[in-house]
């Protein structure tokens, strides 16, 4: 293992940063803290918010309660918007969702929606939401990131949060947090109540190529490994591999007796959320994937936990291996008689 403080390592944080400005559509190098998604979404509450400050949290599935849950749990005054499942949020609503909030400290928002399959369109209602306030936007892009555009920096997004073991095909252990210059200075002025999570701080040793603290070294080395087959296949025929694959899939799927759970309008380029016909089980469903086809995926969350099945295809995948998902769910839902 390489020491956090060596020059290889230090080389390691220098090819890393760069290039994940580019995934993110950021000048500003990326911070990375050793956690979870779930840790980098706490983390980038305590740096924009202090507690009694108020948030709109912009929910459509689980994920999204889970960031405006943080940010309760972290003293934040947090009004809702629920959006219903299987949909994104419509750019018509954000003023009025917005005018009721008002005024507001941030805006809480989940770029893939990983329980429903959704992704909500950024270049629509960023700049809706930038027009109408100066809260911080933060945008939860862990399924997203490395998977489909961002622009943080052309759209006006205060914050991206993502994890090293989704799109960016890496093994789990980092967050991936990018912040605008604006937060960063807000952050730096606050002194936020989180010792670990300390933006400026971490920006520094950043800037200096290490971490504040030891962090999952091997995992950065799996992700700086996963940056450069990214960047050699190239963003942009990456970005397409992902929405064509995903299309393709749902296609293939058309007629198996699964239905889509997702609004096609905005179906995700990295899940398919399918509702399972009347009579199956997801559970059951997927240990017959696992057993006789060594196929994984996952199940709905909450209510839909047996009735929905979610197939990822974000970062490392193969199209076979689509293929192969298709044609067993099809054996399992409509066998041939
Ligand atoms: C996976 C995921 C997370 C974080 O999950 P962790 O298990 O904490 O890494 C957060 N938000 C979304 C949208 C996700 O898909």
């Amino acid at each position: 293992m390489l020491s956090h403080r060596s020059a290889e390592f230090r080389k390691c944080i220098y090819n890393i940063t760069p290039r994940l400005c580019q995934v993110v559509g950021t000048a500003t190098a990326p911070m990375l803290f050793t956690c979870s998604g779930t840790g980098g979404l706490e983390a980038a509450i305590a740096n924009a918010l202090s507690p009694g400050m108020r948030a709109l949290a912009i929910r459509m599935g689980s994920f999204g309660d889970r960031f405006a849950e943080i940010a309760r749990h972290l003293g934040a005054d947090v009004i809702n918007w629920n959006v219903p499942w299987g949909q994104a949020a419509d750019p018509a609503d954000v003023r009025q969702h917005l005018q009721a909030a008002h005024p507001l400290e941030a805006i809480l928002l989940t770029h893939n929606e990983t329980s429903t399959g959704v992704l909500n369109p950024l270049a629509d209602l960023v700049p809706l939401i930038r027009e109408a306030t100066d809260g911080f936007i933060l945008v939860d892009c862990t399924s997203s990131m490395g998977a489909t555009a961002i622009d943080m920096d052309a759209l006006g997004i205060d914050c991206v949060i993502s994890a090293t073991q989704k799109a960016l095909m890496s093994p789990p252990g980092m967050t991936v947090i990018a912040a605008s210059d604006r937060l960063m200075h807000v952050a730096e002025q606050r002194n936020t109540s989180s010792y670990y999570f300390d933006f400026a701080r971490m920006q520094e040793a950043i800037a200096e190529g290490t971490t504040t603290y030891t962090p999952c070294v091997s995992t950065l080395l799996g992700l700086d490994a996963a940056l450069g087959l990214i960047h050699a296949e190239g963003l942009d025929a990456v970005f397409h591999r992902h929405q064509s694959a995903a299309e393709h899939f749902r296609e293939r799927l058309s007629d198996s007796g699964l239905t889509l759970f997702a609004d096609p309008a905005v179906a995700s380029p990295t899940v398919t959320s399918l509702c399972l016909p009347d009579g199956f089980s997801a559970t059951e469903v997927r240990s017959r994937l696992e057993s006789d086809h060594r196929i994984y995926v996952a199940q709905g969350r909450q209510e839909w936990k047996e009735k929905m099945l979610r197939v990822g295809h974000m970062g490392w995948f193969q199209p076979q291996e689509l293929e192969a998902a298709a044609a067993a769910l099809g054996s399992i839902i409509s066998p041939p008689t």
